[in-house]
């Protein structure tokens, strides 16, 4: 079933339960008492969820209702334009496989493996069963991404996308959302894929966890895609549970780092770019290639920008409360832009062509983040080989485990 606001099925007559002190919202099933406010209205008091509050409020006085579930089959046929290699083609089987035989798939891949792709034939099986689909992230911009990938390949379908600034409501039979909106699903989908399953706010959230899994029908399975996964997820999964590919899906390696010591900060706080970092930059405008720039803190955004100024004219800046953050993007893909410097915003989900991926003060990002940011290079077919360099004050344990996890990687030991 769906949970909604109006409707003719009452689910419960109140989205809150319980006395004072001892609450539980039904539809997130929080019940960690720190997350639920109380305030006076004209009714009397009211408590409400603040879990779930980005989906509207669940509370103490009013009933949440919901509609049941619509399945049918579908009659799709994807396309891609590139074929699988021999290692995603036997993922994809896996996944086919996992959902044929009700079972829950962890697919561990290199960034720029192609993760999203090898799922579709998986989708495809699915929907042409008459299985209900939904493709969660827990990353707002990776969701949209992810809705346009599936939108170009399954043009025939109809896909919901449900996050926070945008709707496409249909009948939920193929959803593309954020992992908060499954609060509102119970035992609906049939196979529910996780992206990113290692990355914030999934990562060791249980009520998250659990919520998957309540969203999912009792056979339902599980597919859970990530590129850095932590001990504990492995742990939770028996090795003929996981499918690792080790190549990205053009088969070249991914882009070692190179390092540069230079105190940026330093320099920009006396109104001047870095002498080697501008030399960097140059080449790289020069050689028409887009240009993602990697700050640690939004605080330097403004003061950093103000000095790249002075030498290019086609640059912005972007982080996570920015307004116009989508169509920043859409920019660097039209060329009106050449450089776009971000907070790790950017860091998971988001392709760009020809791109040169530069991080200032890479002293203070962990090994896993500069994994990923390093994966934004190289990842289409006409250009597999982009260029990362990290600059940075000094070196550190997490610099140096960076470059060993990529050469790792490309060795195909994971
Ligand atoms: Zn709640």
């Amino acid at each position: 079933m769906k949970l909604k606001y109006k409707g003719h099925h009452v689910y419960t007559r109140r989205g809150v339960v319980g006395e004072k002190g001892k609450y539980k919202c039904l539809r997130c099933s929080n019940n960690q008492q720190n997350l639920f406010y109380t305030f006076k209205d004209l009714r009397g008091l009211c408590t409400y969820c603040l879990n779930c509050i980005a989906l509207g409020r669940s509370d103490s006085l009013s009933p949440i209702f919901y509609e049941d579930t619509t399945r049918y089959t579908d009659h799709l046929n994807f396309t891609l334009n590139f074929e699988l290699n021999s290692e995603q083609q036997h993922a994809s089987d896996r996944i086919v496989s996992a959902i044929q035989n009700n079972h829950d798939l962890m697919l561990y891949a290199v960034t720029g493996a192609g993760k999203t792709e090898i799922t579709f034939r998986g989708i495809e099986y699915a929907r042409n069963n008459g299985l209900n689909v939904a493709f969660v992230s827990p990353r707002v911009d990776v969701v949209r991404e992810i809705y346009m990938r599936l939108k170009d390949a399954f043009v025939t379908a109809r896909i919901d996308l449900l996050y926070a600034d945008e709707k496409i409501e249909t009948d939920f039979v193929f959803t593309v959302c954020t992992v908060h909106q499954l609060y509102n699903f119970i035992e609906h989908f049939d196979v529910i894929i996780v992206d990113e399953v290692d990355a914030f706010p999934l990562d060791g959230d249980k009520i998250l966890e659990k919520q998957i899994r309540r969203a999912l029908t009792k056979n339902g399975s599980c597919i859970l895609l990530t590129a850095t996964p932590n001990r504990a997820l492995l742990s939770g999964f028996k090795n003929s549970e996981i499918v690792t590919i080790k190549r990205r899906y053009h088969g070249y390696k991914l882009t070692v780092p190179e390092v540069i010591y230079r105190n940026i900060e330093k320099q920009f706080k006396k109104n001047k770019l870095d002498k080697t970092l501008k030399e960097y930059l140059d080449k790289s405008v020069k050689d028409k290639r887009k240009v993602l720039i990697f700050v640690p803190e939004i605080r330097m955004l403004a003061p950093f920008m103000a000095v790249l100024k002075h030498h290019y004219s086609k640059i912005d800046y972007v982080y996570s409360g920015d307004q116009s953050r989508k169509q920043k993007v859409e920019e660097m893909r039209n060329d009106t832009l050449d450089i776009l410097v971000t907070t790790t915003i950017l860091e998971r989900g988001v392709t760009f062509k020809c791109l040169d991926v530069y991080v200032v003060h890479a002293e203070y990002f962990d090994s896993a983040s500069l994994v990923q940011i390093a994966g934004r290079a190289g990842r289409k077919i006409i250009d597999p080989v982009g260029h990362v360099y990290l600059f940075t004050s000094h070196n550190t344990l997490a610099l140096l485990k960076t470059r060993h996890t990529i050469r790792k990687l490309n060795k195909g030991e994971v």
